[in-house]
């Protein structure tokens, strides 16, 4: 069991949150979270909090995440952000191709590589997300969709970038539900992401590409999810909004 990759928790707020909402969690996050050294936390604000968030977080432990990139730099692309400027805020993680976005706003594979690969021109970390729906599950064709997934929103990244990047398995089905994959539905999929990443990239590099596991994770589940071999961390959407159930996660996973 190779377990030298560093876990990873991330809490993405998605669209909730008011800047002074989120300036009142992230200031319980760092108070309570600020002993925990074995493991990188993120918090993924929506846009319009991430500046004070960012001047919050500046001295402690926990980094900044946003939600989504544009696919390209400064210009003529109204409602889109631009690696600059998430830099400025010292924005470290993007979460890309999250389900809602590939469902809601048809985001592609295509798409989701464009971005990432932008992401990592602007010494931004992405967070790639893929996962099947309920009907690829019980259709007997979950890995055919994850590999079509994480060929296509891979597509193009060089070793380095690859090696940097983070993966999150997140099962639509079980993404708000409070259905959460058993521990070894996740470990099975994992285990699979690592073998088309060493067919993409060889095995070192697979070895080193950290796989978070997303959906329904809390406190009560974490441990036994992360304790699984190729699972590194946890992408959190519900429970990351409120800090005691964030916290109880980051604690139980340590
Ligand atoms: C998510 O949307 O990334 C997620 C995992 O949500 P939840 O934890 O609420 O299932």
């Amino acid at each position: 069991m190779d377990k030298t990759r560093r876990l990873i928790i991330a809490g993405n707020w998605k669209s909730n949150k008011t800047n002074s909402e989120a300036v009142a969690l992230v200031s319980e996050l760092i108070r309570d979270l600020a002993n925990v050294k074995e493991l990188d936390i993120v918090v993924c604000p929506p846009f319009t909090a991430l500046s004070d968030v960012s001047r919050l977080v500046l001295e402690s432990n926990i980094r900044l995440g946003a939600q989504n990139l544009s696919d390209a730099g400064y210009g003529a692309f109204t409602g889109e952000i631009a690696p600059g400027m998430l830099r400025e805020l010292s924005v470290r993680y993007v979460i890309l191709g999250h389900s809602e976005r590939r469902q809601f706003q048809k985001e592609t594979d295509a798409q989701v590589a464009r971005k990432a690969a932008n992401a990592h021109s602007n010494n931004l970390i992405p967070i790639v997300c893929f996962g099947e729906t309920l009907a690829e599950r019980e259709a007997g064709i979950t890995e055919q969709i994850v590999e079509t997934q994480v060929r296509g929103s891979l597509a193009g990244l060089s070793v380095e970038q690859m090696e940097m990047t983070v993966l999150a398995y997140e099962p639509v089905w079980a993404i708000g539900t409070g259905k959460t994959a058993s521990s070894a539905q996740a470990q099975e999929v994992h285990a699979f992401v690592r073998q088309v990443l060493t067919s993409l990239y060889g095995e070192s590099v697979s070895r080193r590409v950290r796989i978070q596991y997303g959906g329904s994770v809390k406190g009560s589940n974490a441990r036994e999810l992360l304790g699984q071999p190729d699972i590194d961390g946890a992408l959190v959407g519900g429970a990351s909004l409120d800090s005691k159930n964030f916290v109880e996660i980051i604690k139980n996973s340590i």
